[in-house]
């Protein structure tokens, strides 16, 4: 039974959920809230190759949710959520706890898709969070120590070759990333850089297809940056892949049955909705096709009031918005902004979400940035323009000063190129 004094439960420390919560500290929510995670670290994504790459550090991009919520009066718990209870207001926990919610956010993002093939979930590496990132080095610098004792030339290609599945953002900025810094890793034992092959097998003809569908300059900047790493990313496109295996992976490729020997395949191909999400008793029609839940515009559940839900959980059915960490961030706001306004006894208002535009990073200090529709940026002026929006966003109390210069450079681009007549004269920049 419900009491009163039942907390708001967050579940889910994602860029929803860590930001509802920040957002309802900030805001002195007079409500007790209690975010729930499996993870013990919030995970910066947007910023785990530059982790990856050593160019930032953990306590930057995946610090410790006690870390960052020091100084909130918000609990945290690690554990795992195991079922959720919409009718009693009940979430249950791996280790056992059940608690009763007041209100409820849903916030447990995606996971991964892998569309059916053999072996692939056995064997590639996920790349979703810093731990996901501390794997996969590993492995790598694993890989580049076997391969200076191994004389065969078939088994030392294997271990310095990558095959990454996928050519959406998040596969390409990997390669670009592995690209740049591989050779690095593998000459400081003595390697030869020209060894190392980093390969995109994408099932679409082009990269960037389905999030980047109008943005064709995006698309050419990232297909030259590719070519233009410390080593070239090869690039196999219209690659449908059947099997996966410890030493190789198989894929149909113009026509032939191909594979390729490696040691390293890594799995970027495409998110789908968690189990616990699916199993929610809500019907198909609140559902998008993926399972998403539908949301009303004030981001509820429109049978259930007091359940909130945002991110890649969630879909709004009369303005779908891509699944991104910048439209979450904005839709936890949102969530913390209608809390606050329900347990004052007002009204919730609808979520008014902006999309800024597409951030890329296309390699050790070079990237993309593709503004408002319009603005294109590239190069070190596309680098600098994405290390700022990140910095503005990241919750670690060590950077709130660094965040402050970081907001104000990120308003100052935004008026100074909302002029069309300051466009001119910026070497890097080109217009749509
Ligand atoms: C490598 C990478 C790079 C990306 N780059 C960008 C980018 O440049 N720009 C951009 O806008 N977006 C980017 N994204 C997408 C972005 O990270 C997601 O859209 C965003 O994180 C979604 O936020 P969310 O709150 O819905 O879910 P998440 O941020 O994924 O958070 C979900 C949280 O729920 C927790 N959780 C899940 N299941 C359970 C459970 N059963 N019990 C307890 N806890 C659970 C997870 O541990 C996680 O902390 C990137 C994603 C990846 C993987």
């Amino acid at each position: 039974m419900a009491h009163s004094t039942d907390p708001t439960i967050i579940l889910g420390g994602g860029f929803t959920g860590l930001f509802t919560a920040l957002h309802l500290s900030k805001h002195n929510y007079s409500q007790p809230t209690l975010l729930i995670d499996q993870q013990e670290r919030f995970s910066f994504n947007p910023l785990l190759y530059e982790f990856l790459s050593g160019e930032m550090q953990d306590n930057q991009v995946w610090p410790y949710y006690k870390e960052i919520l020091k100084n909130h009066d918000v609990k945290f718990l690690q554990d795992t959520v195991t079922r959720i209870d919409l009718d009693r207001r009940q979430v249950k926990l791996a280790s056992g706890l059940r608690y009763t919610y007041k209100y409820l956010v849903l916030a447990l993002g995606s996971t991964l898709n892998y569309f059916g093939v053999e072996g692939a979930k056995e064997h590639s590496f996920a790349f979703r969070n810093g731990k996901h990132a501390v794997t996969l080095a590993e492995h790598l610098r694993n890989c580049f120590c076997r391969v200076t004792q191994t004389p065969d030339p078939e088994k030392r290609r294997a271990l310095t070759t990558v095959v990454i599945v996928g050519g959406g953002s998040s596969g390409v900025e990997l390669a670009a990333t592995l690209a740049d810094i591989l050779p690095y890793w593998y000459s400081v034992l003595g390697g030869d850089p020209q060894e190392i092959r980093v390969v995109i097998l994408e099932r679409d003809t082009k990269i960037l297809g389905s999030r980047e569908n109008n943005q064709n300059s995006l698309q050419d900047t990232a297909q030259k940056a590719l070519a233009e790493r410390n080593v070239p990313v090869e690039l196999l496109l219209g690659a449908k892949v059947y099997s996966v295996d410890p030493k190789r992976i198989e894929f149909q490729y113009q026509g032939q049955f191909e594979s390729i020997s490696t040691a390293t395949v890594i799995w970027t191909a495409g998110v789908t909705t968690l189990p616990i999400i699916k199993e929610l008793p809500i019907p198909d029609d609140k559902r998008d096709r993926q399972g998403r839940l539908h949301v009303t515009s004030t981001l509820q559940l429109p049978d259930f009031p007091k359940v909130f839900a945002g991110g890649d959980c969630a879909a709004m059915a009369e303005n779908p918005l891509p699944p991104t960490a910048q439209v979450a961030y904005q839709q936890g706001y949102a969530i913390a902004r209608n809390l606050k306004a329900l347990s004052e006894g007002k009204e919730p208002s609808p979520a008014n979400v902006k999309l800024r535009g597409t951030l890329m990073k296309l390699g050790l200090d070079e990237s993309a940035a593709y503004l408002q529709d319009r603005y294109y940026f590239k190069g070190r002026v596309g680098h600098f323009i994405r290390q700022t929006s990140y910095l503005e966003l990241l919750p670690t109390p060590m950077y709130y000063n660094l965040k402050s210069t970081a907001e104000w450079l990120v308003e100052a681009i935004f008026q100074q190129y909302s002029t069309e007549n300051n466009l001119t004269g910026v070497g890097a920049m080109s217009r749509h």
